[in-house]
């Protein structure tokens, strides 16, 4: 058993059994972390066939055709988090984890000078091949500083957040903006347990609270702003028709969506 990969208490909350892996909740921070957390040689092997894994998994922004619909959310996000596009326009921008640059391909239609990484070779050729502007890098690997830095789907999939998240902290600007949209370990997610869709080892690493967020974002003088949340946990297919919209519905109306999307500003 290993501590929060956090605070690095040892673990004192609830312990769950997902295919042959185990999730264990931490107490203090009220997030749920993989434990032990997969070490660097299956990280690597599992990103090398990542664009396999995804397809086989039905990705929505890997197929040409569904890629609207991924900066479709992304737009309502952005609005509902109150903000307008035009905030993008002439920003440095950083899309930390950018797949095959649905978002950069956005984020440049809004006019931000944005630039994309990720570890996926695949996906990284795939973005270049568009004609956006990305490499395959970690963060530590970036140079220069960005007015925003987004974690779109990002945050779980990383092992040592306090780490992580200092890099981001040091490479925004002053009065920068952090977007994240992270699963939400919430009240949706204590009622599934162990069948929660969000639950997917060996990629998913550590899912946070709204409030693990706003806590460790803090330590980092990033200030949360807004947040909002979306998704019932019911999987297109599994649930379908009218169920799944008045389910999903009802978890955005209520605040209790199982995916949150949050935006921090950087303290000057
Ligand atoms: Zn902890």
């Amino acid at each position: 058993m290993e501590c929060c990969p956090y605070c690095k208490k040892p673990q004192t909350g609830l312990v769950l059994q997902v295919k042959g892996y185990q999730y264990s909740e931490c107490d203090n921070c009220d997030l749920l972390y993989q434990n032990p957390q997969p070490d660097v040689a299956a990280l690597e092997q599992f990103y090398a066939g990542y664009k396999a894994v995804k397809s086989r998994e039905g990705c929505g922004y890997l197929d040409e055709t569904t890629l609207s619909r991924f900066q479709t959310e992304k737009k309502l996000s952005i609005s509902e988090l109150g903000l307008d596009p035009a905030l993008f326009a002439g920003k440095k921008l950083l899309d930390v984890g950018c797949a095959n640059g649905a978002f950069l391909d956005l984020a440049g239609r809004y006019g931000a000078d944005a630039m994309g990484i990720d570890v996926s070779a695949e996906l990284i050729a795939e973005a270049k091949s568009r004609g956006l502007n990305c490499s395959v890098a970690t963060i530590d690997e970036v140079r220069g500083s960005f007015d925003i830095i987004c974690l779109w789907d990002v945050l779980e999939h990383i092992c040592n957040p306090g780490d992580f998240l200092q890099q981001v902290s040091d490479k925004l600007n002053p009065g920068g903006i952090l977007f994240i949209q992270t699963p939400r370990y919430g009240r949706i997610a204590r009622l599934f347990g162990a069948e929660w869709r969000y639950l997917l080892p060996v990629e998913h690493v550590i899912l946070y609270s709204v409030e693990a967020i706003m806590k460790i974002l803090k330590d980092f003088g990033l200030v949360s702003k807004e947040w909002i949340s979306f998704g019932s946990g019911c999987t297109t297919g599994v649930v379908g028709g009218v169920y799944k919209n008045v389910f999903d519905k009802l978890a955005k109306e209520t605040k209790n969506g199982d995916t949150l999307v949050i935006y921090a500003v950087k303290e000057r």
